[in-house]
């Protein structure tokens, strides 16, 4: 049978593909609650020392296996039936009738075209009933030559699976010196730093892995770990939180991606993996590597959620009970948008973060009632923040409810007359704009210091044209202390200068008019003169 990705299954096991379904093209969110799985702290740090600082912390138990290996999601014929979707379309039968994978969307594992379904037997990708079925025939092929060659049914991967796993030291590692160690990982450049940090491994076999990893293993050319791999490996196969750095193309991928296979491998919930990186084409690696090492272990599906591909065949993916999800964030919170999704035992749930996260809203202040409603309106168009416009003409209930509105958070932009100038400190705002300056200094006190209050940092923006060229001297003297940068075209204004000069004259004046000792017998003299002249 397959799991077409886009599609929901309507045969069972023993099927031919003859009544497979088409693509869904918009799945429904509630779908898409996923299954829990344990939470995975990150806290230790393994490095590769050539280059770079290599911690590792403290140890916890591995993640309790449950005694199980992870559960059987198969559908059973009568509730295929039972399934009913809109839009459908047969699976492919032929191999050429399929389209090429575009860079990050799945590949057949026989020809390389989209693999658009999941071979139920083997959960590798698959492109159609064609290659299922080639797919099929090497497997085969391939278990007959296991069973006529006894040595090399030996080495390879069909030992069954332990139902748990337990990271121990190996013996031939807990026989090595104390300094044989230490010059072990001086030799290899491998630091750590942390508690009771496990002793690195030398060979993959050292981790008791099941046999078809270290098949897989080997079979990827891997024959011995790199030195970030021998010390992250054993860490990671403890459960323990990890951070780690070394160089590029030092084997980093590997060092998580096996802990963390198995850990997904003994776990029954789906997901149970989630690993997000910056960059598709570095997730679409991620995929292909983990792709390799899981190739032949049971249920070990993944999922690759990238942005530049359509969502839908995504999140229909995402629900075939898949182990692992390599995910950019982005499309992560796509997905997470459409529903809150649990993953890895967390409810996730993306909040509309404009409104119920509580920022303060920005204050503008205009100098009328129809730039009130003209501003608010061109600020929600334009900006798309929600903005409400309040001043006198607007009745006492309505201004009310703005106010509630505004301590609550449903408003991130209040553009107001100087109604809301005074006074009012109901409102925690960290930013005022005096889109129109006030017609006074002492207007424009009031409405800057709506900001800032209860020892709170604010900022207030001020816009002026020569409207407000009476007040330019008196803005500049007043802001110029509080060390914000005026524009040269206010300190440069003629304007700015005559008032300035005009206030300096009339300082002279005052101070010319004050009695001094110094200046008493001036004064008397110049009195007389002005009597003797009358
Ligand atoms: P990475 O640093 O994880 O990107 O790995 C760089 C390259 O090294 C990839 O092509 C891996 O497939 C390969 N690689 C990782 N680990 C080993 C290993 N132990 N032996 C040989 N090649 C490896």
């Amino acid at each position: 049978m397959f799991v077409p990705r886009s599609l929901k299954i309507k045969r069972n096991a023993n099927d031919d593909g003859k009544s497979c379904v088409a693509k869904i093209i918009k799945p429904d969110p509630e779908d898409l609650q996923l299954d829990k799985s344990r939470d995975v702290p990150v806290d230790a740090l393994v490095t590769e020392a050539a280059t770079t600082d290599r911690h590792v912390s403290e140890s916890c138990p591995f993640p309790s296996p449950g005694g199980q290996l992870a559960e059987v999601h198969s559908v059973s014929p009568e509730q295929g039936a039972k399934d009913n979707y809109p839009s459908e379309e047969p699976v492919k039968s032929f191999s050429k009738t399929q389209r090429w994978a575009e860079p990050g969307e799945p590949v057949c594992v026989v020809c390389g075209r989209y693999g658009e379904y999941i071979c139920d037997k083997t959960d590798e990708d698959v492109c159609s009933l064609e290659c299922k079925a080639k797919h099929l025939q090497v497997k085969e092929k391939e278990e007959k030559s296991k069973l006529s060659n006894p040595q090399k049914a030996d080495s390879e991967p069909e030992s069954p699976l332990n139902a748990s796993y337990v990271y121990k030291e190996h013996p031939f590692i807990l026989n090595l010196q104390e300094d044989q160690i230490e010059n072990l990982k001086q030799q290899l450049g491998i630091l750590v730093q942390g508690q009771e940090v496990t002793r690195p491994i030398i060979d993959f076999e050292h981790c008791s892995l099941p046999e078809v990893l270290n098949h897989n293993l080997k079979k990827s050319g891997y024959e011995v770990p790199t030195p970030i791999q021998m010390q992250m490996i054993p860490v990671g196969l403890l459960g323990r939180d990890i951070l780690a750095s070394a160089d590029t193309g030092s084997g980093k991928t590997a060092a998580f991606l096996l802990p963390v296979i198995m850990r997904a491998l003994f776990e029954s919930k789906t997901p149970s993996a989630l690993i997000l990186t910056p960059t598709r084409e570095l997730a679409i690696q991620i995929e292909r590597q983990a792709k390799e090492l899981m190739s032949g272990l049971p249920r070990m599906k993944t999922v690759l959620l990238v942005g530049g591909l359509p969502l839908p065949p995504q999140l229909y993916r995402l629900q075939q009970h898949v182990k692992v999800i390599i995910a950019t964030p982005g499309r992560l919170l796509d997905i997470i948008k459409q529903s809150s999704v649990e993953l890895c035992g967390v409810k996730i749930v993306v909040v509309d973060e404009d409104k119920k996260l509580f920022k303060p809203p920005v204050l503008v202040f205009v100098d009328c009632k129809l730039g009130a409603d003209l501003l608010s309106e061109a600020v929600e168009k334009i900006t798309g923040l929600k903005s409400i416009s309040i001043h006198s003409e607007k009745s006492q209930i309505e201004r009310k409810n703005i106010l509630k509105g505004l301590l609550e958070g449903d408003y991130e932009v209040v553009v107001s007359t100087g109604v809301l100038g005074r006074g009012l400190d109901l409102i925690s705002v960290r930013l005022v704009v005096n889109f129109d300056m006030p017609s006074s200094m002492d207007e424009y006190v009031h409405q800057i210091g709506r900001v800032g209050r209860l020892g709170q940092n604010g900022t207030a923006i001020t816009f002026i044209n020569n409207n407000s060229k009476r007040l330019f001297w008196d803005i500049a003297k007043r802001v110029k202390p509080t060390g914000s940068i005026l524009p040269p075209q206010l300190l440069n204004s003629p304007y700015l200068h005559d008032q300035k000069r005009k206030e300096q004259q009339k300082d002279k004046q005052t101070q010319n008019d004050l009695v001094t000792g110094a200046n008493l017998m001036d004064i008397i003299r110049k009195h007389d003169k002005s009597n003797s002249q009358k």
